[in-house]
């Protein structure tokens, strides 16, 4: 039934004490697709409040109500003072009402058939303003074109895969501005400590280049699995914060590699090991191996658009080569994901471990955004009956792996990248090598 009044007037019957799990699950997800919705003749009737006061008395006096665009390209003005009127009815700041307005007019007047995939319940509320807040500095012609390519992702990807997918395409629909963007954000870079802590703590956020933030990320996993082998029986996430104070004194960094990996090193080597890139001394600090994909073209400068850095999502094609040349670069051919050799091995390893992290690059559940790259490749049918071939492999997160292997949920994997999950109620839902989950039972 299509939300409305009818599936309301239905839902508001319904005793609740009166459902088992499986009927409690289908009266939550249609109270989902009604607040949906409900949310979408919210935004309706904001854009037509908006569409009642967008003309001001003319001439525009000092201090008097003027025409204001809350939101982008193609939208039409509003009469300032109308934000007010809407704040103080809502009990919103006058800068929260004015966003509000924004969403409500963009969606109308520029992402139309994003709103009526929200009126029809086929996607969350926050997806839509997601599409609305990145595609806001596009010009009318372009939001249309970056709206019909997004438009069948929306429903079916997971959070930070759709915002990948949306930063792709906006790369690949306006390089010049993504180039302008990344500019902007890198202005932004910054380490802020909190100026006061919590019984003895203290917190704090960065902003950095995403392949300083990568190998930074990697250096303290590194350090706290280092504590963990010369005894430190604390939780891994304690111990990364551990790592920090090791990493703030190289001296004592260098010291804890030496003991931990009995490896030897002079003064030279020692400060050579404390950078990035490890240089001599990367036996003691190995390297870092970030992952860019990127077609030939854009390899050969002969072509613009989206890449990717594994960990950071989508780049511009310049970023990915300008990284690419501050680094030890091994190309990697394209591997076609269809022909990979089975292997007699027990566990995946080499060339068959990449070709089953480039078919499913995020964690196979639902909806789960975990990067697959670390994960535990499971096969989806138990050897000895099932092979070591990439139609028979996967790489769910531990989290997911144990509710596979534990919980009441079955896999099957019909075709190479294609998952189809039967959840404890008899649900199933078929995942892709996109990403994209759909409900098919
Ligand atoms: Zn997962």
């Amino acid at each position: 039934m299509p939300p409305g009044g009818q599936l309301f007037a239905l839902l508001a019957s319904v005793e609740l004490a009166d459902l088992d799990a499986e009927q409690a699950l289908t009266y939550v997800a249609a109270m989902e697709r009604l607040a949906r919705h409900a949310e979408a003749l919210r935004l309706a009737g904001l854009a037509q409040f908006a569409d009642c006061n967008g003309v001001v008395a003319e001439p525009v006096l000092p201090g008097a109500a003027k025409l204001v665009h809350p939101g982008g390209d193609g939208t039409p003005g509003l009469d300032s003072f109308a934000i007010d009127e809407y704040a103080a009815e809502a009990n919103l700041s006058h800068g929260s009402a004015e966003h509000q307005l924004g969403i409500a007019l963009d969606l109308r007047h520029r992402l139309p058939r994003v709103a009526a995939a929200l009126a029809a319940g086929q996607i969350p509320s926050w997806r839509a303003r997601m599409v609305v807040e990145a595609t806001r500095s596009l010009s009318l012609a372009q939001v249309r074109l970056v709206e019909a390519k997004i438009l069948p992702l929306l429903a079916g990807l997971g959070g930070k895969r759709l915002e990948d997918a949306v930063s792709a395409v906006l790369i690949d629909t306006d390089p010049e501005a993504a180039a302008a963007r990344a500019k902007a954000a890198a202005r932004l870079r910054q380490v802020t400590i909190d100026p006061s802590g919590v019984d003895g703590y203290k917190s704090g956020y960065f902003c950095a280049d995403a392949a300083d933030v990568i190998r930074f990320d990697s250096s303290l996993d590194l350090v706290a699995d280092y504590l963990g082998q010369l005894g430190d029986t604390d939780p891994k996430a304690e111990r990364r914060a551990k790592a920090l104070a090791v990493l703030a004194d190289p001296h004592a960094a260098l010291a804890l590699m030496r003991q931990a990996t009995g490896a030897h090193t002079d003064a030279r080597t020692d400060t050579a090991a404390t950078g990035p890139a490890g240089g001599s001394g990367a036996q003691v600090f190995p390297q870092v191996t970030l992952y860019v994909h990127l077609t030939r073209d854009q390899y050969l400068g002969a072509r613009d658009g989206a890449a990717t850095l594994e960990g950071a999502g989508p780049i511009s094609t310049s970023q990915a080569l300008r990284l690419l040349g501050h680094s030890r670069v091994r190309v990697q051919p394209v591997i076609d994901l269809d022909n990979v050799p089975s292997s007699d091995d027990r566990f995946s390893r080499g060339r068959m471990r990449e070709a089953v992290v480039l078919k499913n690059p995020t964690c196979i559940f639902p909806g789960c955004p975990r990067n697959s790259r670390r994960n535990q490749h499971d096969h989806t049918v138990a050897v000895p009956d099932g092979k070591t071939a990439i139609d028979n492999l996967a790489p769910p997160c531990p989290h997911h792996h144990n509710l596979k292997t534990h919980g009441d949920w079955a896999l099957a994997q019909p075709f190479n990248g294609i998952y189809l999950w039967r959840s404890p109620h008899g649900r199933i839902y078929l995942v892709d090598r996109t990403g994209t989950t759909t409900r098919v039972a």
